[in-house]
């Protein structure tokens, strides 16, 4: 019958469709609403920076130096980063000195990088130790908060806090989010025998590639 053909239905293509765009609508609002939590912050690569190197040994005592410590840190940083497929760079490979500012300038050339330099720390009064993890910048107080927490829990040793240092060259004069990390005190006797051993030295890296990973993946 004709009458049929006149039914005040709509035909159930029109039906569906109207139901599926608003519930389309919906996921796609939500999606667009979440995203910038989920979505992983650009990092293109990390500038490893091995504090002293050369004729600046850096802090010392009883025949540990600074500039070996902070090496070793970054050679295991280097391999932990590539295994995670992070690009890296180092300003230094080797027992070799590089001026703060060829270091900065080396960050510099690249876009969208962090930038960790690594040290250890002396203090006259030799009772002093613990971690210190320096930044400057927004980005790098993030940065800095990651991985200052994570250097707490591998190295269990006292929290000499994250602090904001706008006179260091390396923070400074990179354009990159850059932090500073103290990773202990060779001038107490018991953290330098720990800073002096591998199984520290690796937990040191382990702990400032676990804060990156966070930064790159959490806001
Ligand atoms: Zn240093």
């Amino acid at each position: 019958m004709h009458a049929l053909n006149t039914s005040p239905h709509r035909p159930l293509s029109v039906q569906v469709i109207g139901r599926t765009l608003p519930l389309l609508a919906g996921i796609l609002c939500l999606l667009f609403i979440s995203s910038p939590a989920l979505e992983a912050r650009k990092v293109s690569r990390v500038i490893i920076d091995a504090g002293h190197g050369g004729h600046d040994p850096g802090a010392g005592k009883n025949g540990v130096e600074e500039k070996k410590l902070t090496l070793n840190v970054a050679l295991h940083l280097e391999k932990l980063l590539k295994a995670k497929g992070i690009p890296v760079t180092m300003t230094r490979s080797n027992d070799t000195f590089i001026s703060l500012a060829k270091r900065a300038e080396i960050g510099n050339e690249y876009s969208n990088a962090v930038f960790v330099s690594i040290h250890f720390n002396a203090n006259r009064d030799a009772r002093v130790y613990g971690v210190e993890t320096y930044y400057y910048g927004s980005q790098g107080r993030k940065l800095a908060n990651h991985v200052h927490l994570r250097l707490l829990s591998h190295l269990k040793t006292r929290d000499g806090r994250i602090r904001q240092q706008k006179n260091f060259a390396v923070l400074n004069q990179t354009k990159s989010t850059a932090i500073l990390v103290e990773c202990g005190y060779v001038s107490n006797t018991s953290e330098r025998s720990r800073c002096n051993s591998y199984a520290y030295q690796y937990s040191c890296a382990k702990a400032i590639a676990d804060g990156i990973w966070a930064y790159k993946t959490y806001n």
